[in-house]
């Protein structure tokens, strides 16, 4: 505590000389009352399957913030990790979205998985599973319900720590991703040794899918990986029907993006899922 209140201290004496410290400042103070006022929403993005049935749901965390409006997780979450206050934020990610997932789950609009994002601390920290089994108990989510995205880096931290996590995850029915796959800069290799069920190639692949000769390379290369090693695959940041459709063509299974839906708050993703439904009973 004093170790803290010092750092606040050496902060606001260099507020001036340094705008981008002071700004990470105001940042944290305000991402504390976020958390404790109800001003961080969850909202879902549906997962196609190739028939444009719905697979899962993917949940991202916003911040409504009282004058700033709406600030994306890429502006908050690093500065989260760095403050440790990513415990208490990803904590109440977990609850939230599982408390969802079973509500659509009751209303028989969830079949598949509500996949939730992790950050590396969070995932690494000893209580991680304790935490994860204590919002199960709570919220009564069925674990097949339940989808876990890491990125390589997460996974590249500690590997056998890595390990031990997945399988335990396995073992309670709870499935795994890899997220943003292939920017990482990591071995292929460790494909091989971790117990992971699905790979999400990353959106700057998938943008010039139909216009870059290597970027179609890397796509067909990493949905050929995974099919040999009996991976699932989803293309996220889908925008353009011949991106979908040349995906398809080359045996991607699953994907995300804006040309089928945007993140959207519990009840517009609610009126969606009904409507798609309806759709998808007429063809
Ligand atoms: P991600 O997990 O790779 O999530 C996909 C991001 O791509 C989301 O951005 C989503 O809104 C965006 N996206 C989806 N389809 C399209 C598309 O067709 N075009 C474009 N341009 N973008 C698309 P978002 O919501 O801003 O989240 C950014 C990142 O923040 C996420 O990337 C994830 O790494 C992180 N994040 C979000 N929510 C959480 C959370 O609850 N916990 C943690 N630890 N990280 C989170
Ligand atoms: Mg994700
Ligand atoms: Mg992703
Ligand atoms: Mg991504």
């Amino acid at each position: 505590k004093a170790k803290q209140q010092g750092r606040n201290a050496f902060q606001v004496y260099t507020g001036d000389l340094d705008s981008k410290l002071s700004q990470r400042v105001t940042l944290r103070n305000e991402l504390q009352e976020a958390i404790d006022r109800d001003q961080l929403v969850l909202h879902y993005q549906p997962l196609l399957d190739a028939h444009g049935r719905v697979d899962g749901l993917e949940a991202l965390v916003r911040w409504r913030h009282p004058t700033k409006g709406f600030i994306s997780p890429a502006e908050f979450i690093p500065v989260s990790e760095e403050t440790g206050q990513i415990i208490p934020l990803s904590r109440w990610v977990m609850e939230r979205a599982c408390r969802d997932a079973l509500g659509l789950v009751h209303d028989g609009l969830l079949k598949g998985r509500m996949a939730i994002n992790l950050s590396p601390m969070q995932f690494h920290r000893p209580s991680f599973l304790a935490t994860l089994r204590g919002v199960l108990e709570e919220t009564r989510l069925p674990t097949r319900h339940l989808e876990l995205e890491l990125t390589e880096g997460i996974l590249m931290k500690d590997t056998d720590g890595a390990i031990d996590i997945l399988n335990a995850l396995a073992g309670m029915g709870i499935s795994t991703a890899i997220d943003d796959f292939g920017t990482g800069f990591s071995s292929l290799g460790y494909l091989r040794t971790l117990p992971i069920d699905k790979i999400k190639i990353d959106r700057s692949f998938v943008k010039d899918v139909t216009a870059s000769d290597k970027d179609a390379a890397i796509c067909q290369g990493v949905i050929t990986l995974a099919r040999e090693l009996d991976l699932a695959v989803v293309a996220e940041g889908i925008e353009t029907r011949e991106q979908f459709e040349y995906l398809r063509a080359h045996g991607c299974e699953v994907f995300q993006g804006f040309l089928f839906a945007r993140p959207m708050p519990l009840e517009a993703l609610t009126e969606w899922l009904r409507a798609h439904r309806q759709v998808q009973r007429r063809s």
